[in-house]
């Protein structure tokens, strides 16, 4: 693999340059216009063939080099977070008031594997071997929509395995499992009507939202232990002497399974259809997006973690320490060892990890059989074709995802030594499962037994078109 670690070595430059540019554009999910236009420029230009604006997504776009099989797929992502907008600081310090950030570090995530994908077609090249590598572009991770699309169109059907990775605060594999997911948005219309002068005439649709999440508050109490259910209250009229015509609310309902997702779900559509009965409200279901849980594949987590061991590891630098430490300053009391165990990290691990500031180990798998609290749509794809996911150090130990600390630090130096640790440690097992047909067999049989062989149904109706306009209001 010397000739595909040594292309990201001599090119580490114009990838940190594309990962800051990213960074910059800080564009929400399928607004990702920009940023995909930057990945399909760069992997055009390094030979690949690319797709832009699949499976109905402007943004989405999916880059293939090479014929024949093995194909294997590195997954990236580019969208960033509304209001998380931050300059490279120490101090909260939006560099546009109100305006989007990368705070789950989706810039480095989308480079990093475009460079695990471009290393291994060098690779191959070199080799004259026959083999695919493929790049999936992949938008709206954070609401869960780009790969779920994706997988319904087929475009992973092709695939012998499936790698990718995220920004974290330590070195290690991604080997829990994630919450399955459905997003809907519950509309209620009403009658507006003078809320002084007139009431009784009024139907007010907020009424409806309100009755709806007081039932659902009740139900927490008849969910599996690691349901989670929450919601916002995207649009709940307009003036206080109005009575509310329109009125909604966004919800997420996740477990870990799909099958406990549907069940909960149900109940709170008829918590729904109860509120609208209760207020004279009509109801409308608007089903945004629903995914998978996460299947790790032991044999791509093994490969992985080996190639992580063996890829020169993560450089901080005395400035990514110093700028560790001043983001370190501005952390809750006790954020550290919270944030470990947020994400299962066994006490004496978290308790060495947490005294440090950034993590330059590699830790071994330490989650396999949990599940995370949280959803991605990698969970999709993890269903369809054996699929590996390593995190890499890209934030300083306790950050938390979605916070300015982790916008401040997926712009500063400090994340490229992740990025660059994750595309080397990714372009190597992508070259172990090419050249090495056994693995890959055992890595299918393994998927085979998680899924009992079965192709899992799509979480999203067939009709359903993805949520082009579900993030509007924030485009730059
Ligand atoms: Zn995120
Ligand atoms: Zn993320």
């Amino acid at each position: 693999m010397e000739r595909g670690l040594g292309w990201i070595d001599r090119h580490t430059r114009a990838l940190c340059e594309a990962s800051d540019a990213i960074w910059q554009y800080a564009e929400v999910g399928l607004q990702e216009h920009r940023s995909a236009a930057l990945v399909a420029d760069y992997l055009a230009r390094e030979g690949f063939a690319v797709e832009l604006g699949v499976a109905g997504m402007p943004t989405a776009l999916v880059a293939g080099f090479g014929s024949g099989g093995p194909v294997i797929g590195f997954l990236g992502e580019y969208d960033a977070l509304p209001g998380l907008s931050q300059a490279i600081s120490p101090r909260q310090e939006p560099l546009v008031p109100g305006g989007a950030g990368h705070g789950c570090g989706h810039n480095l995530l989308g480079v990093g594997s475009m460079a695990a994908a471009i290393a291994l077609k060098h690779q191959l090249e070199s080799d004259g071997r026959e083999g695919t590598v493929r790049f999936y572009g992949c938008p709206a991770e954070e609401t869960l929509v780009g790969k779920v699309f994706m997988a319904r169109e087929g475009l992973f059907d092709a695939l012998d395995a499936a790698l990718t990775w995220h920004p974290m605060t330590f070195n290690t594999i991604w080997s829990a499992s994630s919450l399955a997911m459905n997003s809907v948005k519950f509309v209620f219309h009403g009658r507006a009507s003078h809320a002084a002068a007139s009431p009784d005439l009024g139907i007010s649709a907020l009424d409806a939202v309100e009755l709806m999440n007081i039932g659902v508050n009740f139900l927490r109490e008849h969910v599996v232990q690691d349901a989670r259910i929450h919601y916002v209250i995207t649009k709940g009229g307009g003036e206080p002497n109005i009575v509310p015509a329109k009125a909604e609310s966004w919800y997420y309902v996740r477990a870990p399974e799909r099958s406990q997702v549907t069940a909960i779900y149900d109940r709170i559509i008829s918590i729904a259809q109860g509120a609208a009965m209760m207020t004279g409200a009509s109801l409308e279901i608007s089903f945004q997006v629903g995914c998978y849980n996460y299947l790790s594949n032991p044999v791509l987590a093994g490969l992985l973690e080996d190639n992580m061991r063996k890829a020169p590891g993560p450089a901080f630098t005395p400035e990514d320490h110093a700028f560790a430490r001043a983001i370190e300053a501005s952390f809750a009391p006790g954020q550290k060892l919270a944030a470990l165990r947020g994400f299962n990290v066994p006490p004496e691990l978290a308790a060495a990890v947490a005294a440090l500031t950034l993590h330059e180990g590699i830790a071994s798998p330490f989650d396999t059989g949990r599940v995370m609290p949280g959803s991605t749509d990698v969970g999709d794809v993890s269903w369809l074709t054996p699929t590996g996911q390593l995190t890499a150090a890209c934030w300083p130990v306790g950050t938390a995802s979605h916070s300015w600390q982790a916008t401040a630090c997926s712009g500063a130096p400090m994340g490229h030594q992740g990025m660059l640790l994750a595309a080397k440690a990714m372009a190597m097992t992508g070259y172990d499962l090419m050249t090495n047909a056994e693995l890959l067999c055992k890595a299918k049989a393994a998927l085979e037994r998680a899924t009992g062989g079965k192709r899992p149904p799509s979480p999203i109706p067939p009709d359903l078109t993805p949520p082009l306009d579900q993030l509007s209001e924030h485009r730059p």
